[in-house]
């Protein structure tokens, strides 16, 4: 069986900081959620992160990888531009992407979105309970109808995204807010989940339910493309496939750039 390719990139800063984040990531939330994803026979996950060369995304490994999950924080701005360029090609080939809590601020969530991705937040270590919108969906598949989280940092609308494709999930918070906490977006021949769970401070990706939904989520969004963002037929078409009936039409002749 080919097994899905998944990179499980980090800005892994916050582990190595904050002494509750390393108490719960000891070798960082991408360490984590990869050895968890390694646990299942049709998927192969390798870690990446900031630090590391090439900022952990190489053109290789790019090439080579079905599925992006993506957590980040407090340095989405050293992300270089050249990187969220290339990732953004991979996506419309085909290349999924998980945008994981924090992540909707990120330079690639907000390049795909074409929006601000600013929400409304709050750290008062509150309930959240996330309710599911969408049973039908693969990625919700096995996940009970809804499932708490004892301390979360709330996100709240609005969230400046598009209208999501699909909408999963729900969460409410003890605070009264509600968020669009799981939502799907299909740009180009890629699939994007986002998924607000996962402060850094609180052991959220330890949740079974939480670590159901990552699972599900990468067979969903894995790569479908086959090679080229617009594969089709080439964009001008010289032959058209019925003949069209001479004009009797003149026009000044356009300039096109190929
Ligand atoms: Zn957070």
């Amino acid at each position: 069986m080919e097994k899905i390719k998944v990179t499980v990139w980090n800005e892994f800063r916050h582990e190595k900081s904050n002494v509750t984040a390393k108490g719960f990531y000891p070798s960082g939330i991408h360490a984590l959620i990869a050895e968890r994803l390694n646990q299942e026979p049709d998927i192969n996950a390798g870690i990446a992160a900031l630090d590391d060369p090439e900022q952990g995304l190489s053109p290789e490994v790019l090439e080579q990888t079905d599925v992006l999950t993506w957590w980040g924080h407090a340095a989405h701005d050293e992300v270089e531009d050249k990187l969220v360029d290339r990732i953004q090609k991979r996506i419309l080939e085909g290349m999924g992407l998980i945008v994981l809590h924090s992540g909707h601020y990120s330079k690639i969530f907000r390049r795909m979105m074409g929006t601000t991705c600013l929400l409304r937040w709050r750290e008062a270590h509150e309930k959240e309970r996330v309710w599911v919108t969408l049973p039908s969906h693969p990625i919700a598949a096995g996940v009970s109808p809804y499932f708490e989280l004892a301390n979360s940092e709330m996100y709240g609308e609005y969230f400046d995204i598009p209208q999501p494709d699909e909408q999963v999930f729900i969460s409410w918070y003890e605070g009264g807010e509600v968020f669009r906490s799981g939502c799907c977006f299909n740009r180009g021949l890629g699939k994007i989940f986002y998924f607000s769970p996962g402060h850094e401070v609180y052991p959220i990706y330890h949740n079974q339910e939480v670590q159901k939904i990552l699972v599900n989520a990468v067979r969903w969004v894995k790569f479908r493309g086959n090679g080229s963002v617009f594969p089709f037929l080439g964009a001008q078409i010289k032959i058209p496939l019925e003949t069209i009936a001479e004009k009797n039409y003149h026009s000044a002749p356009i300039d096109h750039p190929n």
